[in-house]
C-alpha cells in the first residue's frame, strides 16, 4: 500500500496504539510521520465512558503531543453530533451511560431528566434495575432509542467485562425495540471522521486491530484499511475469516515501512 492517495487517516486507539497502559511499538515514529506529511488524522474509540479531554490527556502522557480535541472521536461525541443534527437543543434525554457521555450531553444543550423524549444507552457502571426499568418504559412509550455502540465485552485485567452491548442487549430484550448504533462498525462514527477531515473515504485510511468493528465498518463507507496485529485480530483471524483489509502489518511500525 501506498501513501501516495491517502489524504487522511483514521485511527483506532486501544490496540493500534496502545494496550491499556502499555504504548505500542511504532507510534511516536507513525505520528511524527503524519505530522511531517501534514496528512490530517482522527482518533476513532467505541469507549463512550471518557470524553475527548481524557483521550488527549492520555496521549500527551504517553508523549504523544499536538493531538486537538475535535480530533477525537468517541461513540459519545457521534452520538452528541447524531442528536445535534436531529433534535434541538433542549430535548430531554435519559441516559444509561457513564460521567463521560453526560458531560458531553449537558454540554451540548441537552437536558438530561427521567421522564425524557429520547433514551440515549451505552457502557454504565453504575447500571441498576431501576435504570433499565425506566429506559423500558420510556421506548415502550415511544422515546427514541440510541444505542452509543455495540460492544457486547470489554477487555479488563479480571478478563472479559460486560460491554455497551450488553446493556442494549437487555433494553432491546425488554422493548422489543432495535436501538440506533452510532459506534463502529456503525456508519455515523465513520461518517463524523471524514466530516472532520473533510476527505473522501476512498482516500481516507482506516488503521485497526478488530476486523469486525474498524476494518468491516470502514470498508462499508468506502474506505482504505489496515489491520495492525497488536490488538485483537490475529493473523490466522484474517486467514479463516471473510473480512479481509486492504493490508495487513504486525504493527505500526511494519505499516510506516510500507508507506516511508
Ligand atoms: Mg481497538
Amino acid at each position: 500500500m501506498t501513501l501516495a492517495n491517502i489524504s487522511g487517516v483514521v485511527m483506532d486507539m486501544d490496540g493500534v496504539l496502545w494496550r491499556g497502559d502499555v504504548l505500542l511499538p511504532g507510534v511516536h515514529e507513525w505520528f511524527s510521520l503524519l505530522q511531517t506529511r501534514a496528512i490530517p488524522f482522527a482518533l476513532a474509540t467505541n469507549n463512550s465512558t471518557k470524553t475527548p479531554n481524557d483521550y488527549v490527556d492520555k496521549l500527551a502522557r504517553f508523549g504523544i503531543g499536538g493531538v486537538e480535541l475535535h480530533q477525537i472521536v468517541t461513540s459519545s461525541t457521534t452520538t452528541v453530533d447524531y442528536l445535534r443534527k436531529h433534535y434541538p437543543a433542549g430535548t430531554t434525554v435519559f441516559v444509561v451511560g457513564g460521567d463521560g457521555l453526560r458531560t458531553l450531553l449537558v454540554d451540548a444543550g441537552f437536558q438530561l431528566t427521567d421522564n425524557a423524549q429520547l433514551v440515549v444507552a451505552g457502557l454504565d457502571p453504575q447500571l441498576t434495575y431501576a435504570k433499565l426499568k425506566q429506559a423500558t418504559l420510556l421506548i415502550r412509550a415511544g422515546a427514541e432509542f440510541i444505542g452509543t455502540n455495540d460492544d457486547r465485552t470489554f477487555p479488563t485485567a479480571e478478563g472479559l467485562a460486560p460491554g455497551a452491548g450488553s446493556v442494549l442487549a437487555a433494553i432491546q430484550t425488554a422493548t422489543d425495540q432495535i436501538p440506533r448504533t452510532m459506534g463502529k462498525p456503525n456508519a455515523p462514527m465513520f461518517e463524523a471522521a471524514l466530516a472532520i477531515l473533510g476527505t473522501a473515504p476512498e482516500q481516507t485510511l482506516m488503521i485497526g486491530d478488530r476486523l469486525e468493528t474498524d476494518i468491516a465498518g470502514a470498508q462499508r463507507l468506502g474506505y482504505r484499511t489496515a489491520l495492525v496485529l497488536t490488538g485483537v485480530a490475529t493473523a490466522d483471524d484474517v486467514a479463516h475469516g471473510h473480512i479481509q483489509p486492504d493490508a495487513v502489518y504486525a504493527d505500526l511500525n511494519t505499516l510506516r515501512d510500507d508507506f516511508a
